[in-house]
């Protein structure tokens, strides 16, 4: 272990740290719930684009700290998505060799974002086979396998140190209800609804945890009845959310409720997200925004007010030529008028169901 090289790794990681500024707490403006204000924190700003720019960088303060990384360590990942992209950055801010372990039939605009930042793309044929060859290239390259499903809810300090929730928090202090009543967040690794679970129980917040679940993932059934060997066959069509098992890094008990949101709601979603804000993003914030207007239309049926913030998780540019192109959606997700209409109705009334 080069002691020198690990400080200066963490020294590097900590000043781009400091160069970079937090993310922008967006409000939305809906007359038709007046008293209950929507708040999306977006995570598609950081500089690799996604909420997975702070869990490489704790993933990789983590392992350094471990001494599980040297000069030289090779870094390999089991990832079809933005978490190698930010790895791969962090990777080549300490020169290190990094390898993204996906299925063969990953976006090509993936690869390309991973080569962009030096990273190498290993091809598997199944995505059920990334774990064990990432295990594999690990042991025989003499590299560290990361593993974000494993060690996302445990790599980032949960009781605050900027974390995302103590930003939601600093963020909120000037709104007319500054306390959440509820955090709405949808799981890939679970590590980010774990953040801030366990957040919300330390700090002693009475603001609840309300975790989405997309159609194809066993997020929500394990939640009812914790029965950790449930499988999925088929998998996720929301990039970024939902697994076909039961990820170590989910921790059911931080959740305080859960609700599962069709796919074609969290497409429609977006388009309508759009409108509010002029802004595309991916579908997962499309399932977060979905639950958090349901949870508004609760509280205006209850003759509540108070505020609720949820997440913007990545952007809409990486999906033109899916969640934003009408033939790819009629193919792999369906038609999604009826949920259209339901949001053009909650518009006027403030009315949602599913
Ligand atoms: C990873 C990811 C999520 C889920 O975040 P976790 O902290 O892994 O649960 C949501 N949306 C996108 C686009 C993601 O990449």
């Amino acid at each position: 272990m080069t002691q020198s090289w690990v400080h200066q790794a963490i020294g590097k990681i900590e000043a781009d740290f400091q160069r970079s500024a937090d993310t922008h707490l967006i409000k939305l403006d809906l007359p038709a719930i007046a008293g209950i204000d929507i708040y999306l924190k977006d995570e598609s700003t950081h500089p690799t684009g996604s909420l997975k720019h702070r869990l490489a960088r704790s993933l990789f303060l983590y392992a350094l700290c471990n001494g599980w990384i040297d000069k030289d360590t090779p870094i390999i990942e089991a990832s079809s998505g933005s978490t190698a992209v930010s790895e791969a950055y962090f990777a080549r801010l300490l020169g290190l060799p990094f390898i993204a372990v996906m299925p063969r039939s990953t976006a090509r605009r993936k690869i390309e974002q991973i080569e962009f930042y030096g990273g190498r793309c290993h091809f598997v044929a199944h995505s059920s086979e990334i774990y064990a060859e990432s295990t594999r290239l690990a042991a025989e390259l003499g590299g560290h396998y990361m593993d974000q499903f494993t060690y996302a809810e445990r790599a980032t300090d949960w009781r605050g140190n900027n974390n995302i929730a103590n930003a939601i928090f600093e963020q909120m202090q000037k709104e007319p209800h500054p306390i959440p009543r509820w955090i709405v967040m949808s799981p890939g690794t679970g590590g980010t609804s774990a953040t801030i679970g366990r957040y919300l129980k330390y700090q002693c917040l009475p603001s609840k945890l309300c975790v989405v679940d997309p159609e194809n993932s066993v997020f929500y059934d394990y939640f009812q009845h914790r029965d950790n060997s449930l499988q999925s066959q088929s998998s996720s069509r929301i990039e970024g959310i939902g697994r076909p098992r039961v990820e170590p890094s989910f921790i059911p008990g931080v959740i305080d409720t859960m609700i599962k949101i069709p796919d074609t709601a969290a497409i429609a979603a977006i388009h309508w997200l759009e409108q509010q804000i002029g802004r595309k993003t991916g579908a997962s914030t499309g399932t977060n925004l979905f639950g958090a207007l349901l949870l508004a239309a609760k509280m205006k049926q209850a003759g509540d007010t108070g505020s609720i913030v949820t997440l913007i998780c990545d952007p809409g540019e990486r999906y033109l030529d899916t969640y934003y192109n009408p033939d790819w959606i009629t193919e792999h997700i369906g038609c999604c008028q009826a949920m259209t209409d339901k949001l053009t109705a909650f518009n006027h009334s403030g009315e949602l169901t599913l």
